[in-house]
Protein backbone atom coordinates (compact mmCIF):
# COMPACT_ATOMS: atom_id res chain seq x y z
CA UNK A 1 0.00 0.00 0.00
CA UNK A 2 1.74 3.50 -1.18
CA UNK A 3 -0.90 5.59 0.10
CA UNK A 4 0.11 9.05 0.92
CA UNK A 5 3.71 8.73 -1.00
CA UNK A 6 4.42 10.36 -3.96
CA UNK A 7 6.23 9.08 -6.97
CA UNK A 8 7.23 11.17 -9.71
CA UNK A 9 8.00 8.82 -13.06
CA UNK A 10 9.91 10.61 -16.16
CA UNK A 11 8.44 9.90 -19.75
CA UNK A 12 5.23 8.40 -18.28
CA UNK A 13 3.14 10.05 -21.26
CA UNK A 14 3.75 6.63 -23.19
CA UNK A 15 4.76 2.89 -22.94
CA UNK A 16 6.78 1.75 -19.88
CA UNK A 17 7.07 4.78 -18.00
CA UNK A 18 2.64 5.18 -18.41
CA UNK A 19 2.44 1.69 -16.83
CA UNK A 20 4.92 1.83 -14.29
CA UNK A 21 2.76 5.34 -12.90
CA UNK A 22 -0.77 3.68 -13.23
CA UNK A 23 0.74 0.59 -11.38
CA UNK A 24 2.28 3.32 -8.20
CA UNK A 25 -1.23 5.22 -8.53
CA UNK A 26 -3.40 1.67 -7.98
CA UNK A 27 -1.07 1.47 -4.85
CA UNK A 28 -2.86 4.72 -3.45
CA UNK A 29 0.99 6.83 -4.96
CA UNK A 30 0.21 10.36 -5.78
CA UNK A 31 2.15 10.44 -9.39
CA UNK A 32 3.86 13.09 -10.94
CA UNK A 33 3.73 12.65 -14.61
CA UNK A 34 6.14 13.69 -17.05
CA UNK A 35 6.89 13.28 -20.85
CA UNK A 36 6.05 14.63 -24.38
CA UNK A 37 3.42 14.15 -26.58
CA UNK A 38 -0.29 16.06 -28.05
CA UNK A 39 -1.62 18.31 -24.45
CA UNK A 40 -4.70 16.66 -24.73
CA UNK A 41 -4.09 13.04 -24.72
CA UNK A 42 -1.55 13.53 -21.59
CA UNK A 43 -4.29 15.57 -19.98
CA UNK A 44 -6.94 12.37 -20.88
CA UNK A 45 -3.93 10.18 -18.92
CA UNK A 46 -3.62 12.31 -15.87
CA UNK A 47 -7.74 12.03 -15.32
CA UNK A 48 -7.86 9.05 -16.15
CA UNK A 49 -5.53 8.01 -13.37
CA UNK A 50 -7.19 9.70 -10.89
CA UNK A 51 -11.16 8.64 -11.57
CA UNK A 52 -9.41 5.20 -12.12
CA UNK A 53 -7.28 5.19 -9.32
CA UNK A 54 -8.55 7.80 -6.27
CA UNK A 55 -4.92 9.61 -6.21
CA UNK A 56 -3.68 12.78 -7.09
CA UNK A 57 -2.21 12.91 -10.25
CA UNK A 58 -0.16 15.95 -11.91
CA UNK A 59 1.72 16.63 -14.83
CA UNK A 60 4.82 18.74 -15.45
CA UNK A 61 6.25 19.08 -19.03
CA UNK A 62 10.10 19.14 -18.42
CA UNK A 63 12.25 18.12 -20.63
CA UNK A 64 14.74 15.92 -19.72
CA UNK A 65 17.56 16.90 -22.10
CA UNK A 66 17.45 20.29 -19.80
CA UNK A 67 19.09 20.22 -16.56
CA UNK A 68 16.79 23.49 -15.03
CA UNK A 69 13.68 22.33 -16.52
CA UNK A 70 14.70 18.31 -14.28
CA UNK A 71 15.26 21.19 -11.27
CA UNK A 72 11.78 22.14 -11.85
CA UNK A 73 10.21 18.60 -12.38
CA UNK A 74 11.14 18.06 -8.90
CA UNK A 75 10.37 21.13 -7.22
CA UNK A 76 7.21 20.84 -8.86
CA UNK A 77 6.70 17.73 -6.89
CA UNK A 78 6.90 18.94 -3.63
CA UNK A 79 5.64 22.27 -3.58
CA UNK A 80 2.75 20.17 -5.04
CA UNK A 81 2.59 17.32 -3.05
CA UNK A 82 4.95 18.24 -0.09
CA UNK A 83 7.10 15.24 -0.42
CA UNK A 84 8.73 12.78 -2.45
CA UNK A 85 8.82 8.88 -1.82
CA UNK A 86 9.36 7.10 -5.06
CA UNK A 87 11.78 8.55 -8.72
CA UNK A 88 11.81 6.38 -11.64
CA UNK A 89 13.54 7.33 -14.04
CA UNK A 90 12.08 5.92 -16.82
CA UNK A 91 12.24 8.60 -20.01
CA UNK A 92 14.25 7.40 -22.76
CA UNK A 93 15.02 7.63 -26.33
CA UNK A 94 17.03 5.13 -29.48
CA UNK A 95 18.56 5.53 -32.06
CA UNK A 96 19.86 2.82 -34.41
CA UNK A 97 22.68 2.65 -36.56
CA UNK A 98 26.37 2.31 -37.07
CA UNK A 99 28.99 3.61 -35.09
CA UNK A 100 30.64 5.39 -38.17
CA UNK A 101 27.19 6.51 -39.46
CA UNK A 102 25.74 7.69 -36.16
CA UNK A 103 24.52 11.32 -35.87
CA UNK A 104 26.80 12.86 -33.33
CA UNK A 105 23.28 15.53 -32.25
CA UNK A 106 21.48 11.68 -32.13
CA UNK A 107 24.86 10.63 -29.52
CA UNK A 108 24.43 13.67 -27.58
CA UNK A 109 20.94 13.65 -27.40
CA UNK A 110 20.37 9.86 -25.99
CA UNK A 111 23.53 10.28 -23.39
CA UNK A 112 21.10 13.18 -22.50
CA UNK A 113 17.86 11.66 -21.67
CA UNK A 114 18.98 8.42 -20.95
CA UNK A 115 21.28 9.01 -19.04
CA UNK A 116 22.51 12.60 -17.98
CA UNK A 117 18.67 13.29 -16.74
CA UNK A 118 18.97 10.47 -14.14
CA UNK A 119 22.28 12.61 -12.14
CA UNK A 120 19.72 15.76 -12.55
CA UNK A 121 16.85 13.91 -11.01
CA UNK A 122 18.45 12.21 -8.38
CA UNK A 123 20.67 15.10 -7.33
CA UNK A 124 17.26 17.31 -7.43
CA UNK A 125 15.44 14.17 -5.26
CA UNK A 126 17.81 13.60 -2.82
CA UNK A 127 17.92 16.44 -0.53
CA UNK A 128 14.38 15.99 0.24
CA UNK A 129 14.23 12.23 0.48
CA UNK A 130 17.34 12.48 2.66
CA UNK A 131 15.09 15.39 4.99
CA UNK A 132 12.42 12.61 5.16
CA UNK A 133 14.55 9.53 6.06
CA UNK A 134 13.51 7.45 3.29
CA UNK A 135 13.06 7.36 -0.19
CA UNK A 136 13.35 5.16 -2.98
CA UNK A 137 15.20 5.68 -6.78
CA UNK A 138 14.44 3.12 -9.76
CA UNK A 139 15.77 3.99 -12.97
CA UNK A 140 15.02 2.06 -16.17
CA UNK A 141 18.18 0.43 -17.63
CA UNK A 142 17.75 -2.03 -20.11
CA UNK A 143 19.66 -5.15 -21.43
CA UNK A 144 21.35 -3.08 -22.76
CA UNK A 145 22.72 -1.61 -19.34
CA UNK A 146 23.94 -5.66 -19.25
CA UNK A 147 24.94 -6.61 -22.89
CA UNK A 148 25.51 -4.76 -26.33
CA UNK A 149 23.59 -5.40 -29.49
CA UNK A 150 24.99 -4.07 -32.79
CA UNK A 151 23.95 -0.51 -34.13
CA UNK A 152 22.86 1.30 -30.50
CA UNK A 153 26.26 2.69 -29.56
CA UNK A 154 24.60 5.71 -27.86
CA UNK A 155 21.90 3.46 -26.00
CA UNK A 156 24.37 0.80 -24.64
CA UNK A 157 26.82 3.44 -23.37
CA UNK A 158 23.76 5.21 -21.99
CA UNK A 159 22.45 1.69 -20.18
CA UNK A 160 25.46 1.27 -18.67
CA UNK A 161 26.21 4.10 -17.45
CA UNK A 162 22.96 4.07 -15.98
CA UNK A 163 23.70 1.15 -13.95
CA UNK A 164 27.42 2.51 -12.79
CA UNK A 165 25.03 5.37 -11.52
CA UNK A 166 22.69 3.50 -10.03
CA UNK A 167 25.81 1.87 -7.74
CA UNK A 168 27.61 4.91 -7.14
CA UNK A 169 24.08 6.42 -6.05
CA UNK A 170 23.13 3.47 -3.17
CA UNK A 171 26.61 3.68 -1.98
CA UNK A 172 26.29 6.87 -1.10
CA UNK A 173 22.88 6.51 0.26
CA UNK A 174 23.02 3.39 1.95
CA UNK A 175 22.86 4.91 5.35
CA UNK A 176 19.89 7.44 5.08
CA UNK A 177 17.13 4.70 4.48
CA UNK A 178 17.17 5.70 0.94
CA UNK A 179 17.65 3.09 -1.65
CA UNK A 180 18.57 3.46 -6.12
CA UNK A 181 18.02 0.63 -7.55
CA UNK A 182 17.54 -0.59 -11.61
CA UNK A 183 15.37 -2.60 -13.54
CA UNK A 184 16.57 -4.36 -16.66
CA UNK A 185 14.04 -4.88 -19.46
CA UNK A 186 14.43 -7.22 -22.17
CA UNK A 187 11.94 -6.22 -25.41
CA UNK A 188 8.91 -4.42 -24.16
CA UNK A 189 6.00 -3.60 -27.39
CA UNK A 190 5.84 0.16 -26.48
CA UNK A 191 6.28 2.88 -29.02
CA UNK A 192 9.63 2.90 -28.62
CA UNK A 193 10.15 -0.39 -29.78
CA UNK A 194 7.82 -0.22 -32.70
CA UNK A 195 9.58 2.46 -34.24
CA UNK A 196 12.89 0.56 -34.25
CA UNK A 197 11.87 -2.26 -36.42
CA UNK A 198 12.11 -0.43 -39.87
CA UNK A 199 15.39 1.53 -38.70
CA UNK A 200 16.66 -2.45 -37.83
CA UNK A 201 15.37 -3.64 -40.83
CA UNK A 202 17.38 -1.01 -43.00
CA UNK A 203 20.41 -1.00 -41.18
CA UNK A 204 20.23 -5.37 -41.64
CA UNK A 205 18.79 -5.46 -44.74
CA UNK A 206 16.23 -7.67 -43.43
CA UNK A 207 12.33 -7.38 -43.40
CA UNK A 208 10.65 -5.90 -40.66
CA UNK A 209 9.01 -9.75 -39.80
CA UNK A 210 12.59 -11.07 -39.59
CA UNK A 211 13.81 -7.82 -37.20
CA UNK A 212 10.87 -9.07 -34.96
CA UNK A 213 11.60 -12.84 -35.21
CA UNK A 214 15.22 -13.08 -35.70
CA UNK A 215 16.83 -9.74 -33.93
CA UNK A 216 14.42 -8.95 -31.24
CA UNK A 217 12.55 -11.98 -30.01
CA UNK A 218 15.60 -14.00 -31.14
CA UNK A 219 17.63 -12.62 -28.24
CA UNK A 220 14.55 -13.37 -25.75
CA UNK A 221 14.82 -16.99 -25.00
CA UNK A 222 11.26 -17.07 -24.23
CA UNK A 223 10.42 -15.78 -27.66
CA UNK A 224 7.66 -13.07 -25.94
CA UNK A 225 7.55 -9.89 -25.53
CA UNK A 226 8.05 -8.68 -21.48
CA UNK A 227 4.57 -7.39 -20.18
CA UNK A 228 4.27 -4.25 -18.24
CA UNK A 229 2.18 -5.75 -15.47
CA UNK A 230 5.79 -8.11 -15.26
CA UNK A 231 7.43 -4.52 -14.63
CA UNK A 232 5.26 -3.33 -12.55
CA UNK A 233 5.72 -6.21 -10.39
CA UNK A 234 9.70 -5.62 -10.12
CA UNK A 235 9.01 -1.48 -9.44
CA UNK A 236 6.44 -2.70 -6.30
CA UNK A 237 8.81 -4.90 -5.15
CA UNK A 238 11.51 -2.47 -5.30
CA UNK A 239 9.47 0.35 -3.54
CA UNK A 240 7.70 -1.85 -0.80
CA UNK A 241 9.39 -2.28 2.80
CA UNK A 242 10.72 -5.57 1.52
CA UNK A 243 13.07 -4.34 -0.87
CA UNK A 244 14.56 -2.16 1.44
CA UNK A 245 17.67 -4.02 1.65
CA UNK A 246 18.01 -3.93 -1.72
CA UNK A 247 20.43 -1.56 -3.04
CA UNK A 248 22.96 -0.79 -6.01
CA UNK A 249 21.15 -3.88 -7.76
CA UNK A 250 19.29 -4.54 -10.92
CA UNK A 251 15.97 -6.67 -11.66
CA UNK A 252 16.25 -8.37 -15.04
CA UNK A 253 12.87 -8.64 -16.32
CA UNK A 254 14.46 -10.02 -20.11
CA UNK A 255 12.77 -13.33 -20.48
CA UNK A 256 16.35 -15.09 -19.96
CA UNK A 257 18.18 -12.81 -22.37
CA UNK A 258 20.87 -11.84 -20.21
CA UNK A 259 21.48 -15.37 -19.08
CA UNK A 260 22.96 -16.52 -22.31
P1 LIG B 1 8.35 5.20 -25.17
O1 LIG B 1 8.90 5.86 -26.39
O2 LIG B 1 7.05 4.50 -25.27
O3 LIG B 1 8.27 6.24 -23.98
C1 LIG B 1 9.35 7.11 -23.70
C2 LIG B 1 8.87 8.21 -22.79
O4 LIG B 1 9.96 9.14 -22.60
C3 LIG B 1 7.71 9.02 -23.39
O5 LIG B 1 6.82 9.40 -22.37
C4 LIG B 1 8.43 10.23 -23.96
O6 LIG B 1 7.59 11.37 -24.04
C5 LIG B 1 9.50 10.43 -22.92
N1 LIG B 1 10.59 11.29 -23.41
C6 LIG B 1 11.34 11.11 -24.52
N2 LIG B 1 12.18 12.16 -24.66
C7 LIG B 1 11.92 13.00 -23.62
C8 LIG B 1 12.46 14.26 -23.22
N3 LIG B 1 13.41 14.87 -23.92
N4 LIG B 1 11.97 14.83 -22.11
C9 LIG B 1 10.98 14.23 -21.39
N5 LIG B 1 10.44 13.05 -21.73
C10 LIG B 1 10.92 12.44 -22.83
O7 LIG B 1 9.51 4.21 -24.68
P2 LIG B 1 9.49 2.94 -23.70
O8 LIG B 1 9.80 1.75 -24.51
O9 LIG B 1 8.31 2.95 -22.81
O10 LIG B 1 10.81 3.23 -22.84
C11 LIG B 1 10.80 3.66 -21.51
C12 LIG B 1 12.14 3.35 -20.87
O11 LIG B 1 12.33 1.93 -20.83
C13 LIG B 1 13.33 3.93 -21.64
O12 LIG B 1 14.32 4.37 -20.73
C14 LIG B 1 13.83 2.73 -22.42
O13 LIG B 1 15.18 2.84 -22.74
C15 LIG B 1 13.58 1.62 -21.41
N6 LIG B 1 13.53 0.29 -22.01
C16 LIG B 1 12.59 -0.03 -22.96
C17 LIG B 1 12.59 -1.30 -23.52
C18 LIG B 1 11.58 -1.71 -24.55
O14 LIG B 1 11.70 -2.82 -25.08
N7 LIG B 1 10.57 -0.91 -24.84
C19 LIG B 1 13.54 -2.25 -23.11
C20 LIG B 1 14.47 -1.89 -22.15
C21 LIG B 1 14.46 -0.62 -21.62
Amino acid sequence: DLSGQVAVVTGSTSGIGAALAEGLAACGANVLLNGLGPQDEIERLRKRIETDHGVKARYHPANMMEADEIGGLIRYAESEFGRLDILVNNAGIQHVAPIDEFPAGKWEAILKINLTSNFHTIRNALPIMKRQGSGRIVNLASAHGLVASPFKSAYVAAKHGVLGLTKTVALEVAETGITANAICPGYVKTPLVENQIADTAKARGISEEEVVRDVMLAAQPTKRFVEYSQLVGALLFLVSDAGASCNGMHISVDGGWTAK
